[in-house]
């Protein structure tokens, strides 16, 4: 099946308004050099600095943003559950916006989807600036994660992420079905892309 886009990016983001500029520069940049076609999904979870301002001008300078906006802070996962759904790309990203993943892995992580087969590439911080008191939760997070789950992933927190497109499609229609999440879907979130 041929799809119009290469990749999505969908980032969820709350009080971010320092780093948005940057890290859609450094997507497109990557996306340019490689030849990909590509949209940046940014979520809004009711941020209450300047990062809605910041998507808008940005907006205006790069096609490929798409924004949603939530009337309230829902948290990370409602986030990514919208941008999921809007998604139209071959290959979905996941990436924070706080500039702790670095897009260069984009080329990388998608050719291991195609070419590879996986349908799940999940990235993996390896050198953690984070102070000890977040990183032995961490550890023992992940270790748990890992016995209770049988997925063998380093890092199931980290928030770069590729998905094949069917694979995030599938977690929508698996996710409709919860608590909470119908809402944001009718009247609570403010759509604008
Ligand atoms: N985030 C969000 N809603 C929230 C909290 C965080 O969308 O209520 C976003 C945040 O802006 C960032 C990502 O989720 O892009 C990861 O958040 P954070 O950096 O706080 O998590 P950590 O790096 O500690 O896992
Ligand atoms: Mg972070």
């Amino acid at each position: 099946m041929s799809h119009k886009l290469d990749i999505s990016v969908v980032v969820p983001l709350y009080n971010e308004e320092e780093s948005l500029p940057e890290l859609v520069a450094w997507i497109d940049r990557v996306c340019l050099a490689e030849h990909l076609s590509y949209e940046v999904i940014l979520v809004d979870d009711g941020s209450n600095d300047g990062s809605w301002g910041v998507i808008e001008t940005l907006k205006t300078r790069y096609p490929a943003i798409r924004a949603i906006r939530f009337a309230r802070n829902y948290g990370k996962s409602g986030a990514l559950y919208c941008g999921f759904a809007v998604a139209r790309g071959e290959v979905v990203f996941t990436m924070d916006a706080d500039l702790q993943d670095s897009p260069d892995e984009i080329p990388e992580m998608r050719r291991m989807i195609l070419d590879e087969g996986y349908d799940l590439v999940s990235g993996w911080k390896k050198r953690r600036f984070d102070p000890i008191g977040k990183r032995w939760p961490s550890k023992f997070f992940n270790f748990t994660a890992r016995l209770v789950s049988g997925i063998k992933l380093h890092d199931f927190n980290c928030g770069l992420k590729a998905y094949r497109r069917r694979v995030v499609k599938a977690v929508e229609v698996f996710g409709e079905g919860r608590q909470g999440m119908g809402g944001l879907f009718g009247k609570e979130k403010d759509e604008n892309y």
